[in-house]
């Protein structure tokens, strides 16, 4: 396998040229004081250093070995716990997080580039960390101050690792349907029973201890999602002065035999009256959950970029090693036996549209990062605008990214021929590591239903408008650009096609029941095509007066070409797969699967 190399150029190129996040950072009163340039590129060496030396080298390993389990005790892989404790020892755990507790409040913009790179090492040991920092923001925004107090710092730390427990036997998409109880006790505190299964680092021996946040009912909750509670439920319990006490009631069961993210152990959970303590409001746990949800699933899409470039780095090594057969255009390596399989069409194909579908979800995931800035540090109509925005592309990023993601690992894979099959190159792994990304935060059939329903018919497409605005501001800008024609025209087109059929959604939802369900996941992609060629023209429209410095800038306007000539016409069949309503889906009888 090629060596991981994180692609800083790229990603300084879109936090400093393409988003100018410096300014953002110093018009932003929180951000002004910690989050710079040149702190900004140490982070992102250091993290390239971390991933390549410490990360990378245990991700096959960890892929073989897979976590253990013995009388409810879950070890993780050889070199696990180790990397665990550089990984802390460096503060990254407490990158992002609240400085009141010991976080050192850095923008998600650089966060997201960091997950990124940690990604593409190795997806199992993400999850880990990923999981902490969604869990403390989870407290950071819902917990009581003596909770924040009490947890927080060691989280950061990492000394303390989170987890998040939703998911029954019989309820994960439809988590109304848990049966989870919470016995409110004189202290305060509750008495948490019931069986959780598929949670991720529900028990390892990374941290000293674990804080699942679990979701229970009261005894006398309302039926359904509404009658759902947010419970902070330590694996051991702390004492009033901090220090860790007595072993809480909640134990690990077994852990999971799977498909990929070996390395993670993913555990059956049992809560035999564990004590636990509310985070947030009584029965508005889901909606608590859901801070933490937002975060991960941006977090989840940025797996599936991190597989997608690991992938591409595999494959475009291989491309010019591997000499298979001879141009169409005659030898190009005359020296060899044959030409090296860069050289035919098909095999730019493949890598061509890794790169392109890679540069248009780091570009869509730190433009997504700077709205999650935006609205967690901004204030009035401008922070109101950036919850929208988040909520409108949250879902797109999460199940955009990750379908691209297994298509591109797939990709990678098929570049290597029979090869790309077999252990040894560790394609197969990422084809395996990254199908998990399109199941778990919601099933990305899910997240087209969010994006359909909650985000855009229920508000009229209100937030999907704010989102044209800002592309048509774009288009406006760049009009009159000659060099930029060739984007901005069919960027335009795309934007308009996507506004028709954004309106006669709209309008079929108010007759048919299923039109947005049906609808749903062709119109996530068709949105996922246009944002994308969004970031790719803005970043033709930086590079393009800068092809002459230096040849990067020539790859990013060739890739914007590619996207905009082979990638972009996609919109039109998902469009017209929009169009075509429920009938042929839900006229057909159930018998006649
Ligand atoms: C490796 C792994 C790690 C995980 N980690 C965690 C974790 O840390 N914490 C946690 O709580 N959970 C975790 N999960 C659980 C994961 O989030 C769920 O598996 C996922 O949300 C889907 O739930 P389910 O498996 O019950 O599928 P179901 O809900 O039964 O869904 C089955 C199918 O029906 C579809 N479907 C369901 N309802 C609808 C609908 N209304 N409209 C259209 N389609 C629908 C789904 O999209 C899916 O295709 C993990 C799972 C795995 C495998």
């Amino acid at each position: 396998m090629a060596e991981y190399k994180a692609p800083l150029r790229e990603m300084h190129f879109l936090l400093h040229e393409v988003f100018a996040a410096e300014k953002l950072w110093a018009r932003l009163p929180a951000l002004a004081g910690t989050a710079d340039r040149e702190t900004a590129d140490a982070i992102l060496e250091e993290m390239a250093k971390l991933a390549a030396n410490t990360l990378e080298p245990i991700n096959r390993s960890g892929d073989e070995e897979g976590c253990h389990w013995n009388d409810g005790v879950v070890t993780t892989p050889k070199g696990f716990p180790e990397a665990y404790a550089t990984f802390c020892e460096g503060g990254w755990g407490a990158l992002l997080g609240n400085p009141e507790y010991g976080g050192m409040g850095m923008p998600k913009m650089l966060g997201a580039q960091v997950e990124e790179m940690i990604n593409s090492a190795n997806i199992s040991f993400a999850l880990y960390p990923v999981l902490t920092a969604g869990a403390c923001l989870a407290i950071d925004a819902h917990g009581s101050g003596e909770l924040k107090q009490r947890y927080l710092p060691k989280m950061y730390e990492g000394t303390w690792a989170g987890a998040m427990d939703l998911t029954e036997p019989h309820a994960g998409t439809d988590l109304g349907m848990i049966r989870t109880k919470a016995e409110p006790r004189e202290d305060g505190s509750y008495a948490i029973t019931g069986s959780k299964i598929f949670i991720t680092g529900g028990d390892q021996d990374l941290s000293e201890n674990i804080i699942h946040l679990v979701l229970a009912k009261l005894p006398d909750a309302p039926a359904g999602p509404k009658g759902i509670s947010l419970f902070l439920v330590p694996k051991v319990l702390v004492n009033e002065d901090g220090s860790l006490g007595e072993r809480n009631a909640v134990h690990c069961g077994s852990i999971e035999h799977k498909m990929g993210i070996k390395a993670s152990a993913t555990c059956a959970m049992n809560f035999d009256g564990a004590t636990g303590w509310l985070v947030g409001e009584v029965n508005k746990g889901l909606a608590a959950m859901f801070t933490m949800m937002n975060y991960e699933r941006l977090g989840v899409g940025i797996q599936g970029l991190g597989a997608s470039e690991r992938s591409y780095q595999n494959a475009r090594e291989y491309a010019r090693e591997r000499i298979q057969s001879r141009s169409p255009a005659g030898p190009q390596a005359p020296d060899k036996a044959a030409d090296p399989i860069v050289v035919h069409p098909d095999v730019r194909r493949m890598l061509l549209t890794q790169k392109a579908l890679i540069g248009g979800a780091r570009a869509l995931s730190t433009y997504v990062a700077q709205w999650l800035d935006i609205a967690k540090f901004g204030e009035g109509e401008e922070k109101r605008k950036a919850e929208a925005l988040v909520a409108l592309l949250t879902p797109v990023a999460k199940a955009f990214f990750t379908d691209k993601g297994l298509e591109c690992t797939v990709l990678g894979q098929q570049v290597f021929g029979g090869h790309g099959y077999i252990r040894e190159w560790g394609q197969e792994q990422l084809v395996r590591d990254v199908r998990i990304t399109q199941i778990y935060e919601g099933t990305n059939g899910i997240q087209a239903l969010d994006l359909v329903g909650r985000k855009t018919v229920a508000n009229g497409g209100a937030f999907f408008e704010l989102f044209a605005a800002d592309v048509q501001a774009f288009i406006d800008a760049e009009i009159d650009r000659e060099d930029m024609a060739e984007f901005v025209q069919p960027l335009a087109a795309e934007l308009q096609r996507l506004r028709g059929t954004t309106e006669n959604l709209l309008a079929a939802a108010k007759d048919d029941p299923h039109a947005p369900g049906a609808a749903s996941v062709e119109y996530l992609h068709l949105f996922g095509h246009v944002a994308y060629a969004y970031m790719w023209a803005r970043a033709a429209a930086v590079a393009l007066p800068k092809t002459a410095e230096d040849s990067f800038y020539s790859g990013q306007v060739q890739t914007a070409r590619f996207f905009f000539a082979r990638l972009l016409p996609q919109a039109r069949a998902l469009a017209a797969s929009v169009e075509a309503g429920s009938a042929t889906l839900m006229d057909i009888g159930e018998e006649l699967f």
